[in-house]
């Protein structure tokens, strides 16, 4: 079964947390046991490209992320040694290396970055039909997690020209656009304008962490294509960060594509992160597919949920489903999925097609 991940931080492992992906996901573990490396996740991440290339996972979206530190931004978010830019020069650069990381792999052989419906067929091609090989590079769509990299609205045209073809105005705390999770609010002064030209160049709007006043806002005012890189199902575990049964529909009248994300925090209620264990929630696969099948009892159809893991976003092992030990276990909820009686059709739209239509109807030609 392909794989199709919409929204791994790759770049952000790579450059801001200096881990070597090409390496198996044991041997990344035990080079940060080695340097004794502290810190959240640090020793236990669960995702390498060859781990992604064993998961089955050949296709997906990698972000750039690089935010900005905001005195008025949520508390809590900044004491985690993750990086916070005090500037959004410093921003800019950061997001602008994190490309040059993809650009070296792509030099390397080992990703290739899809910016046309022409290139995602042709990915789509090698992988859905059998006849990857191991020199087969790993296909991604690039978009951003958090604009504050984007140094004005009318920056978004040379984003475009870099490759960049998927926006989240908002991260954690409040963006330079838009009030995003954890802290209630709308859009930014600048928020609108950042929109209008997304629209203009044809970016994909990506409403994961927008605020609910900004979720509204920004569906109000861009109406070009959305969707949801990683986002569960508030009626399953009660937070902002998750999407109301009502955003859904909002979400699925525009024909958007909702990622099922993984992090146990989004998974199964009352998590408090540092504090709350795998062992004692059971948090495993099966509630990946309960939020999965949520989108699909509120859709009425499969066509809209999908898989959008964030297993290499700030959090590892201690922090995921159980029964994954690396992104290569993936192919497990393919299991939990018929078992609860959907069809392989329906499973294969899940796991790729639904992300594969998405873009192949707004990727430009
Ligand atoms: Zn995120």
């Amino acid at each position: 079964m392909l794989f199709f991940d919409a929204h791994l931080d790759l770049a952000w492992n790579g450059v801001d947390w200096n881990r070597d992906l090409k390496l198996e996901v044991a041997d990344i573990r035990e080079r940060e046991k080695a340097l004794n490396l502290k810190g959240k996740a640090r020793g236990a991440n669960t995702v390498s490209y060859p781990a992604l290339r064993r998961g089955g996972v050949g296709l997906g979206i990698a972000t750039l992320l690089a935010r900005l530190h905001r005195s008025d931004q949520a508390p809590g978010f900044q004491v985690q040694g993750f990086n916070r830019y005090e500037d959004m020069a410093g921003a800019f650069g950061s997001a602008r290396g994190q490309l040059a990381y993809y650009e070296a792999l792509q030099e390397e052989g080992v990703l290739r970055l899809i910016s046309t419906k022409g290139q995602l067929a042709e990915m789509a091609r090698a992988w859905n039909g059998g006849v990857a090989t191991a020199e087969t590079p790993l296909g991604f769509i690039l978009s951003m997690e958090g604009a504050d990299p984007i140094i004005h609205p009318r920056q978004v045209e040379s984003w475009w020209k870099w490759g960049l073809r998927v926006v989240g105005p908002a991260h954690y705390g409040i963006s330079t656009y838009s009030h995003g999770t954890a802290t209630p609010g709308g859009l930014m002064p600048l928020g609108p304008e950042l929109l209008s030209e997304m629209r203009r160049v044809g970016m994909v709007l990506d409403v994961t962490h927008l605020a609910d006043q900004a979720f509204d806002e920004a569906l109000d005012k861009y109406d070009g294509p959305v969707l949801a890189s990683h986002h569960n199902c508030r009626a399953l575990v009660p937070d902002q960060r998750q999407l109301t049964d009502d955003q859904i529909r909002r979400l699925i009248q525009r024909g958007a594509v909702i990622g099922a994300a993984f992090d146990a925090w989004m998974l199964v209620p009352r998590w408090v992160r540092g504090k709350t264990t795998v062992e004692e929630t059971g948090v495993a696969l099966r509630h990946v597919a309960d939020h999965i099948d949520h989108v699909c009892q509120v859709a009425g159809n499969c066509r809209h949920a999908a898989l959008g893991t964030d297993l290499d976003g700030g959090f590892g092992a201690e922090q995921s489903p159980g029964d994954i030990e690396t992104i290569a276990d993936l192919p497990k909820l393919v299991v939990i999925l018929k078992s609860r009686g959907y069809s392989v059709a329906d499973i294969e739209q899940i796991a790729h097609g639904n992300w594969i239509r998405f873009f192949g109807e707004h990727l430009p030609d």
